[in-house]
């Protein structure tokens, strides 16, 4: 049996890097998926088209995560569309990366508004719908999961980033808070902190062999991680597999938070 067979998932940023990766796992393991982009429509219907093409079922949607109105509106279509949600992943984000005393107000206000407030937002949509559905005992002994994308940055200082840092570590607590406030309502809410994942947000990163023997220097299991590590263990979190797993940040990483 597919673990995820007759969910419903809504994953944010889903169009690119790892969330498109958690959006095709997820169908693989029998979920149907929508997946959430900013301005990319054409990105992300080419992830829902593969999704089609190998018999899986999913939607493209459109909504800025950092804005109220429009997550509202997307939490009604998917929850109008499929009757009701199980899964929400928030995994949209952004970097804007200056040195301390030349970062603007708005380049700090841009990452928190949308790697922080956009969690809030999108957990409470879902928290919400949760609620109102209540517990379905052949789905899954969970009412619903969250699971957020974090960062090996919730806990590893990044010099030069402290916009990005402080909204994972800020995100850490978020979710360890509201883990604690809903688990007695059978919502499981955990997070993923991914260390260094070829994606494009990061591609300075690696994309050199100079830069990317820099980096393997601080993985301890000496590769990069690639966007299917992430998604393998997205979906664990979301299947029952892990039903007993509440509030922890599962650290994919290859090392990276041991140094
Ligand atoms: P990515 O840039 O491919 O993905 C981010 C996605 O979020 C994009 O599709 C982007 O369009 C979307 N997005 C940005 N602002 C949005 C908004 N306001 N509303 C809706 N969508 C919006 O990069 P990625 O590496 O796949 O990043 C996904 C998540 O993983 C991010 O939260 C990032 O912080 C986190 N992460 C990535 C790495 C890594 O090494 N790649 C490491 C740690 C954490």
């Amino acid at each position: 049996d597919k673990p995820l067979a007759g969910q419903r998932a809504l994953i944010t940023g889903g169009s690119s890097g790892i969330g498109a990766a958690i959006a095709r796992a997820m169908a693989e393991a029998g979920a149907r998926v929508a997946v959430n982009h900013l301005s990319a429509p054409e990105a992300a219907h080419s992830v829902v088209d593969a999704i089609l093409a190998n018999g899986g079922k999913a939607l493209a949607i459109q909504a800025d995560v950092s804005q109220a109105a429009q997550v509202k509106a997307m939490f009604q279509k998917v929850i109008q569309t499929w009757g009701s949600l199980d899964i929400l992943v928030t995994n949209a984000g952004i970097q804007d990366d200056a040195p301390f005393t030349e970062m603007t107000l708005s380049q700090w206000e841009k990452v928190l508004a949308v790697n922080l407030t956009g969690q809030f937002l999108c957990a409470q949509e879902a928290v919400k719908s949760f609620l109102h559905r209540g517990i379905v005992p052949e789905l899954s002994s969970a009412a619903g999961k969250i699971i957020c994308i974090s960062s090996v940055h919730d806990i590893i200082p990044w010099s030069e980033r402290v916009n990005y840092a402080a909204s994972k570590g800020g995100l850490l607590m978020f979710m360890k808070s509201l883990a604690q406030e809903v688990a007695h309502q059978k919502i499981r809410v955990n997070a993923i902190s991914p260390g260094a994942i070829r994606t494009a947000i990061n591609r300075a990163a690696w994309e050199t062999p100079d830069a990317e023997a820099a980096l393997l220097k601080l993985i301890p299991y000496e590769r990069i991680g690639e966007t299917l590590d992430i998604a393998r263990a997205a979906v664990w979190l979301a299947s029952d597999a892990s039903d007993y797993v509440i509030g922890t940040t599962l650290y994919v990483d290859g090392g990276m938070t041991l140094y």
